[in-house]
């Protein structure tokens, strides 16, 4: 029977810090860039280079232990991991080995079914990316860029509390999200700027399971994936009667399987010893205030304050919360002019809308938290409707500017002038005699008809509740 096997997963994450420069030289960090713009001899690994230590980096490692509820260490040092590495020419890594800067907190997570979860983490600790290696593709050899060398990591461990592959992927959603709210990492997945090292292990005793690693995985669906393969192989594996050995794997996306990349080695492998360039440190208690005191306002916080004081929905919410730059608009509009649900309502439909269908990211958006406030205001006192409404906006995310400068370049103020909303009524009550009588005879649905030929004589500017109205009390005078 399958349920008496218990899987136990542990997360390894690498998240890419966005200080300006990097770890250990003052190297300019741009992803993107040229290939080997961005080096130096320290970062380049030449001999007799010196490093020193860039302090963002302690301050960045320290916000993400604080809101991980981590013990953060007074006095600290770092350790050079050694390896053969080919993409770290110096031959070691500028890590920290047993004196991590954050240690035993925990990441609340929210189950499938509901139910919060403690994942505890284990520590948090410092250190340097690689340089990027790309292999040509036809076999003529293999590029190195080593402007991602040296750029600052922090490196997460979980706890071994994670019995599932969906609790999986819900604490590592949480903790990128977190990283994103703290602004010390953008976890840009797609670069890399997020990975994850995912050990799973399998036992149906009071023992942990030998552990497979699967190295450097960053998609959550792929995540996902191999850890349902990991338990289903190894569990039977178990009940053949045969144990699983300690592994590290490489995950196959189009075969949807894992192979093995080498038998694993153990952290003395590596032979860790104090990384004797960079002095030994300690953690004020004056930094730790200073930092502890400007953790922003994080997930589940907003989450709370946008149901019990905007009256969100959970879709409005779940909507805003999406994007660091959708959160800015709305926060930063509301505070103009106090309309949670029509601002939330104006970016999830035509500016979600816009988003999606241009393929931009959020940020390069040319709405501003003032040209929203302002739209929802001319919608709020009437003087745009929902028809005339689209039009400005679409032309304040195709080319930005302030609505009421449209709406008035466009000729398209709202007709409110009950004089001259009389007279088009008039004239359409005139044209459309049967509807009138259907009016007379009861049939309601016929009101809704003249109000949209009232609506197409003013080409869309009329006031509809007004057209409405106009509508009403002249056909109550025919009875
Ligand atoms: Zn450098
Ligand atoms: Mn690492």
């Amino acid at each position: 029977m399958e349920n008496e096997y218990t899987v136990t997963i542990g997360l390894e994450v690498h998240a890419e810090l966005s200080t300006k420069t990097k770890a250990y030289c003052s190297c300019k960090i741009g992803y993107g860039d040229e290939p080997n713009t961005n080096i130096c001899p320290v970062c380049m690994g030449l001999p007799g280079a010196l490093p020193h230590f860039n302090e963002e980096v302690l301050n960045y490692a320290m916000k993400a232990g604080v809101a991980t509820n981590c013990d953060i260490i007074t006095e600290s040092k770092f350790d050079r991991k050694n390896y053969f590495y080919p993409d770290l020419s110096k031959g070691y890594q500028i890590t920290q080995s047993d004196k991590p800067v954050a240690s035993d907190g925990y990441l609340e997570i929210e189950s499938e079914d509901g139910t919060k979860k403690k994942i505890g983490i284990e520590r948090i600790h410092m250190e340097e990316d690689t340089a990027k290696v790309t292999h040509d593709p036809f076999g003529r050899g293999t590029l190195l860029d080593y402007n991602r060398c040296g750029v600052p990591l922090i490196e997460i461990v979980s706890k071994p509390d994670i019995h599932s592959a969906k609790d999986a992927i819900a604490y590592l959603e949480k903790l990128r999200k977190l990283l994103i709210f703290l602004d010390v990492a953008d976890c840009k997945m797609e670069e890399g700027g997020f990975r994850a090292d995912v050990n799973v292990s399998v036992s149906n005793t009071d023992k942990l399971g030998n552990r497979s690693e699967i190295k450097n995985m960053n998609s959550f669906k792929s995540i996902e994936r191999a850890i349902e393969y990991e338990t289903k192989r190894q569990i039977e594996n178990l009940k053949q009667g045969k144990e699983n050995s300690q592994n590290t794997l490489r995950w196959d996306d189009i075969e949807g399987e894992t192979s093995i990349m080498r038998t694993k080695e153990n952290a003395n492998d590596y032979r860790y010893f104090p990384e004797a360039d960079l002095p030994k440190f300690e953690v004020s208690e004056e930094r730790y205030d200073n930092i502890a005191e400007n953790i922003p306002e994080l997930e589940d916080a907003k989450k709370e304050r946008y149901i019990n004081d905007f009256g969100l929905s959970n879709k409005q919410i779940i909507f805003v919360l999406s994007n660091m730059e959708y959160i800015r608009l709305f926060e930063e509009a509301n505070d103009i002019i106090s309309k949670p649900k029509e601002i939330a309502n104006v970016l999830m439909s035509d500016v979600a809308a816009y988003v999606n269908e241009n393929i931009i990211n959020p940020i390069d958006l040319k709405v501003t938290a003032e040209t929203i406030a302002k739209y929802v205001s001319l919608l709020e006192n009437g003087k745009l409707n929902s028809k005339t409404g689209k039009k400005v906006l679409k032309e304040m995310l195709e080319n930005g500017g302030d609505p009421e400068t449209i709406m008035k370049e466009k000729g398209l103020i709202q007709i409110t002038d009950e004089k001259q909303i009389k007279e088009m009524v008039e004239k359409v009550i005139s044209n459309n005699p049967e509807s009138v009588q259907d009016i007379l005879a009861g049939k309601d649905r016929a009101v809704k008809f003249l109000v949209g030929q009232v609506m197409k004589e003013s080409r869309g500017k009329a006031n509809p509740e007004i057209v409405n109205k106009e509508i009403i009390d002249q056909i109550e005078k025919m009875k």
